[in-house]
């Protein structure tokens, strides 16, 4: 793993090994890997590659144990917060947990469904995060984005960004927006409800998720909504197949909670797939229910693993 500075000062990486920079704890190698630390230098890098790989905290990414061939951005670095009254501007690469706590010193909620979620604040606007029945929306009023196809940055309200169950435009496009920072509106509240929020919050997802000592992607699937318009726990339809303790190579379902998938020993992407299309498969079969896969894939993958993630998003 080599350090080469190129002429804008952007640290990177050549063959970097990414096992620590994504939650399932992967051992993937990134064939050039680039850490930016602000806008300018992440923008720059779009006029050097047509694709980009950009990776927040790597909690919803599947990283091939093949290797990723295409750049890989860590944001990380980018990660400043700054408050004006109830309005918070946040850089792509913070992590939202600290959001989380920053909002609560400045008495304002909204936020407390952030504590202890592993994503920075691109990844969680990608992906519409969201716990305890609060989203990243539900306070957004715009962001900062990168367009590589147009090669200009857009600044997108909330309607334009499209956001649903998981998803956003930035989800719906993948290679085509990066987001480079958000604006949220808050709402003053006193000191002691938002802590006592995130107290309930964090105790709440102590009991019902795994720890990160757990290696993990968070959920494997969306809760489905079935045609009568009841939402049933993707979980719970898992268990009733009985996967609960599964295990193919060195990844397994947990023996807590059906839809969580833990890397219990040097698991590699292809042990992941195989698991997760299992627990596809047999609820497909005893439900007639086609589960929807949350997670995110870079690298290269198998023909065959292809298809199985293919048929997995629906
Ligand atoms: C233990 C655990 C618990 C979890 N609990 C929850 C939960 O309660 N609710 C929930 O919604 N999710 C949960 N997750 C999943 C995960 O935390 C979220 O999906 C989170 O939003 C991912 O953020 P990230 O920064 O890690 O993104 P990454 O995993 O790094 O990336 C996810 C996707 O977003 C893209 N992306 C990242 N940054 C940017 C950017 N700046 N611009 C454009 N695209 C970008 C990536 O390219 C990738 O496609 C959990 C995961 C774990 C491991």
């Amino acid at each position: 793993m080599n350090c080469t500075c190129s002429k804008s000062n952007i640290e990177s990486y050549e063959k970097f090994e990414l096992k620590n920079f994504n939650a399932l704890k992967i051992s993937s190698t990134a064939d050039v890997a680039y850490f930016v630390k602000d806008e300018a230098q992440f923008c720059s890098l779009f006029e050097r590659y047509k694709n980009i790989n950009v990776i927040g905290c790597g909690s919803n990414v599947l990283l091939s144990s093949l290797g990723v061939r295409e750049p890989v951005v860590l944001t990380r670095k980018m990660s400043e917060i700054s408050f004006r009254k109830n309005v918070v501007e946040v850089e792509a690469g913070a992590a939202v947990q600290k959001l989380s706590v920053e909002a609560f010193k400045n008495s304002l909620s909204g936020f407390e469904f952030l504590i202890g979620l592993p994503a920075t604040l691109g990844g969680a606007v990608a992906m519409n995060a969201g716990a305890h029945n609060q989203c990243i929306s539900d306070f957004f009023v715009s962001a900062r984005v990168f367009d590589t196809l147009e090669n200009k940055i857009l600044c997108l309200d909330k309607e334009q960004m499209q956001f649903s169950y998981r998803n956003s435009l930035i989800k719906k496009n993948p290679n085509r927006y990066v987001v480079l920072s958000a604006k949220f509106e808050l709402i003053k509240a006193e000191h002691s409800a938002i802590e006592n929020k995130m107290k309930e919050n964090s105790e709440f997802r102590k009991r019902v998720q795994p720890s990160l000592a757990l290696p993990n992607l968070g959920s494997v699937f969306k809760n489905p909504t079935l045609q009568d318009g009841q939402v049933q726990s993707a979980g719970m339809l898992i268990d009733k197949c009985g996967l609960k303790g599964y295990k193919i190579g060195g990844a397994g379902v947990w023996e807590n909670h059906g839809n969580f998938v833990i890397n219990y020993n040097n698991c590699t992407s292809s042990d992941y797939t195989n698991v997760v299309y299992k627990m596809y498969d047999s609820v497909k079969e005893r439900f007639g229910i086609q589960l929807e896969c949350e997670i995110v894939r870079m690298g290269e993958f198998s023909e065959s693993e292809e298809e199985k993630w293919k048929i997995m998003s629906n």
